[in-house]
């Protein structure tokens, strides 16, 4: 059997600041510290932090006085921040960078006297952040035929923004909606909206040419792994979601040439390790790597974490 990786795949730049942040955290204020929400979607991660004397927590009311705290990878409303603020709670904010950039971006379009609409997932931590940060209500849009039940009048000046880790497809159909019902209308260019969720579903789509089945590691909760699976199977390949080696189906990959690997960007690579290991226990495997696109980007740890030791 070969087995194809894609490339990119897996961490992304703030995952990789998230966990770091927590990391530090630990060395330098010693355990526990307590965390907002898991700080990236993945159960192996969340453990390993947990291992090392982080509580997960959902809401800052179960942090005690006093006790470091850090808001997870997806950002976290207005409201959670003045509540730690009015705790005096120490908050270290692992929300990502280009998390960040929407709500900015959504407080500006705010700011010119636009309607704010958000495209993403009701329920997903990332949503409510982002629909918490903004000083106005902020119309969700999940799907196309969402659009048309929105109670804005045509005319209406509006903008949009969007989740960051939806697929990039998808979105510019929901756009394109959009703007064929809105006659004055401004949004970010969806492609400069994460470069990671750009990156790894280009590489699925090429994946997917080449192989007979996609397996993508990542949780069930990670909203850019669902998508890849998705992309995938779009495209007309049976592509399975799993969170590791143990979840996968012998019968999936039973009398196939070729097994295409991706993983979202909450997962480790430890993880796609070990379903390369579970196929190799079900026989013989040739792994080669696809070129794909090289990443350079990291963001910058808060000060008060930067210069604590590695
Ligand atoms: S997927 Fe993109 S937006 Fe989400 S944490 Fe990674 S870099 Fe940030």
């Amino acid at each position: 059997m070969k087995v194809i990786l894609s490339q990119p795949r897996g961490f992304c730049a703030g995952v990789v600041r998230a966990i770091e942040i927590v990391e530090r955290a630990l060395e330098k204020y010693g355990p526990p510290v307590y965390v907002r929400h898991e700080i990236v979607h993945n159960k192996f991660v969340v453990d390993g932090l947990k291992a090392k004397g982080a509580i997960f927590v959902e809401e800052l009311s179960d942090v005690p006085s006093g006790a470091v705290t850090i808001f997870s990878a997806h950002g976290v409303a207005k409201s959670v921040v003045n509540e730690a603020g009015g705790r005096q709670l120490p908050v270290l904010d692992a929300t990502c960078p280009l998390v960040t950039k929407v709500h900015n971006q959504g407080k500006r379009y705010v700011a010119q006297g636009r309607v704010l609409i958000l495209i993403g997932h009701a329920g997903h931590p990332e949503v409510e952040g982002t629909q918490g940060q903004i000083p106005a209500p902020v119309h969700l849009v999940q799907t196309v035929e969402d659009v048309a039940t929105l109670d804005i009048a045509i005319d209406t000046p509006v903008a949009y923004v969007t989740q960051t880790t939806l697929s990039v497809d998808d979105t510019r159909a929901i756009i394109a909606a959009l703007e064929r019902r809105f006659t004055d209308i401004l949004g970010p260019d969806t492609k400069d909206i994460c470069y990671a969720t750009q990156n790894r579903q280009v590489a699925v789509r090429e994946l997917s040419k080449l192989v007979d089945v996609i397996l993508v590691v990542g949780a069930k909760n990670s909203s850019n792994s669902n998508r890849l699976r998705e992309i995938g199977a779009e495209a007309g390949v049976p592509s399975y979601l799993i969170a590791d080696g143990r979840e996968l189906e012998p019968g999936w990959v039973k009398g196939v040439n070729t097994v295409g690997i991706t993983a979202g960007a909450s997962a480790p690579e430890v993880l796609v390790e070990d379903v390369i290991g579970a196929l190799k226990r079900l026989g013989p495997v040739e792994v080669t790597t696809l070129p794909g696109r090289a990443e350079t980007i990291e963001f910058r740890l808060p000060p008060e974490l930067a210069a604590a030791t590695a």
